[in-house]
């Protein structure tokens, strides 16, 4: 294979959200693109008008480009084979109908609606497949034409040759369809809009599409649109069908199973990284059997469509979230801290990042690298964090875990002996204070490991476990000094609000 010559698709009907099956369908391709050095093409496929909105191309195109999966040629950057939106091709299509029809390779069919329908009933009842009899194959030329001239409606068919229709399947192997399970095909409606199978494959064809990579629910399409090559006369492409992406339940990913739109995931705080990654994970895996983490450089190295698996691919959102934590982790910390900034805004937490001075905007970098380990998503922050801005003393006291560790007797000593030194202390503690104090309460009431921090912790967090305090304590005592939409509190306002409660 000369593989500079390689152009693949990503073909997406703009009737709704992304989602993660078409997807991977869209990194599969772009993958092989990229691999080869090839062409990654984007065409926007719209012939069903009802549906197709403008406001899912430009959807499509934002979660695309957010994923990072670029194309070379597509409908708002143009290229050798514009246009790419099937809706500004019809004329094309119209003139391949009309080639056809003069070759003979196809046909008018003028059967009604309650022609087709009674012989279809008729199929049913004596059990053979409902499929099209060929019943106006036989009309003549003659007779045909004259019915079109004097307005008959009448749709356009592919007239099937005998025989079986085979296709190479590159994930499945051989492929085989009786012709007489395939029948003659609708080109064109009586409408004049030409079907999916037929400008999918004609466009293939005139772009030079070297593989066909695609969901395989479109599988039984296939065969159709090999007879269409065939008629041309047009090289038939490669074929790769991806398997199904099924919930943990093995039934077919849905909403149910949780969010599947990549805008979701994006709103979430999912980094386009660690999708992309996950996604090229569900059917494919490293040579080596046992790697998971590849960037996007690193796949295209390593990918290979003979990698990719026949069974279907389970999607299991732990796996997603471990990969995510694993580039937060990696990801430059200011991208982090400006993907993370809405919302703490939208909670209310933050001003507004174009407006926020630059002390709070290093503190907030703070709170986000301590507690960017305990998230699996940019979402989860403010609510981790929430204890920085607010605390509710008496829900602290009265939450059940913590009323069992604070109503020791040791425990109210070493809150006592504590509260006393915050009070007595003037301006900001250290975390280097809080450690000599803890130390001296240590000695005073004989209190260790978790009888000494655990209530303190809870009076100073509302909760015996958490951060480490000598991060937490510079971002409470800083906090406090900054005028944020909510004032955090000080170690001092702390203490006397459990004091208090
Ligand atoms: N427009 C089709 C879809 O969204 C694409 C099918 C294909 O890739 O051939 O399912």
């Amino acid at each position: 294979m000369d593989t500079n010559k390689t152009r693949v698709r990503f073909a997406p009907s703009p009737t709704g959200l992304l989602h993660v099956g078409n997807a991977r369908t869209a990194l599969y391709n772009w993958l092989v693109a990229r691999h080869a050095g090839g062409k990654y093409i984007l065409r926007i496929e719209d012939t069903d008008v009802e549906r197709s909105k403008d406001e899912h191309e430009q959807q499509l195109i934002t979660d695309l480009r957010w994923l990072g999966l670029d194309w070379d040629e597509g409908p708002e950057i143009g290229g050798p084979y514009a246009p790419y939106r099937q809706s500004e091709r019809l004329d094309i299509y119209r003139e391949h109908t009309e080639r056809l029809l003069n070759e003979g390779k196809a046909y008018r069919c003028f059967c009604t609606y309650d022609e087709l329908e009674a012989e279809r009933l008729r199929a049913v009842a004596e059990h053979r497949p409902q499929v099209y009899s060929g019943k106006c194959r036989t009309v003549s030329q003659k007779d045909s034409d004259a019915r079109a001239a004097s307005g008959d409606p009448f749709a356009v068919r592919l007239q099937i040759p005998e025989g079986p229709l085979r296709f190479h399947d590159i994930v499945r192997g051989d492929v085989e369809f009786a012709s007489d399970t395939v029948s003659d095909p609708i080109l064109v409606r009586s409408s004049g809009m030409p079907v999916y199978n037929y400008v999918v494959a004609v466009d293939d064809a005139l772009m030079e599409i070297t593989h066909v990579i695609r969901g395989d629910d479109h599988i039984s399409n296939t065969p159709r649109q090999v007879a269409i090559y065939e008629a041309f006369g047009w090289p038939v492409p490669q074929f790769a069908h991806l398997s199904t992406i099924l919930g943990g339940d093995r039934e077919r990913l849905s909403k149910r199973h949780g969010a599947t739109s990549i805008a979701s995931f994006r709103e979430m705080g999912i980094l386009p990284e660690a999708l992309v990654n996950y996604l090229a994970l569900l059917g494919w895996g490293a040579k080596d059997g046992v790697t998971e983490t590849f960037t996007p450089k690193e796949l295209i190295s390593e990918f290979d469509l003979e990698r990719v698996t026949a069974s279907p691919a389970i999607f299991d959102f732990d796996k997603l979230h471990w990969l995510n934590r694993h580039y937060l982790k990696a990801a430059d910390p200011e991208r982090v801290l400006n993907l993370a900034w809405p919302y703490f805004e939208k909670a209310g937490l933050l001003p507004a990042l174009a407006t926020a001075d630059v002390e709070i905007v290093q503190w907030f970098s703070k709170l986000v690298a301590l507690f960017l380990p305990s998230i699996d998503r940019l979402e989860q922050l403010p609510e981790k964090a929430h204890f920085v801005f607010t605390l509710d003393a008496r829900a602290t006291q009265t939450n059940a875990e913590n009323a069992a560790i604070l109503q020791s007797e040791t425990a109210h000593k070493v809150l006592t002996a504590f509260a006393q030194r915050v009070r007595s202390h003037d301006g900001a503690v250290t975390p280097e204070q809080f450690k000599a104090w803890m130390n001296e309460i240590k000695t005073e009431t004989g209190a260790k490991g978790k009888d000494l921090f655990h209530p303190v912790r809870i009076a100073l967090t509302g909760a015996h476990s958490g951060r480490e305090f000598d991060k937490l304590i510079p971002i409470f005592e800083k906090g406090a000094r900054l005028s944020l939409p909510v004032h955090v509190l000080s170690m001092h306002e702390r203490i006397e609000q459990f004091a208090i409660a």
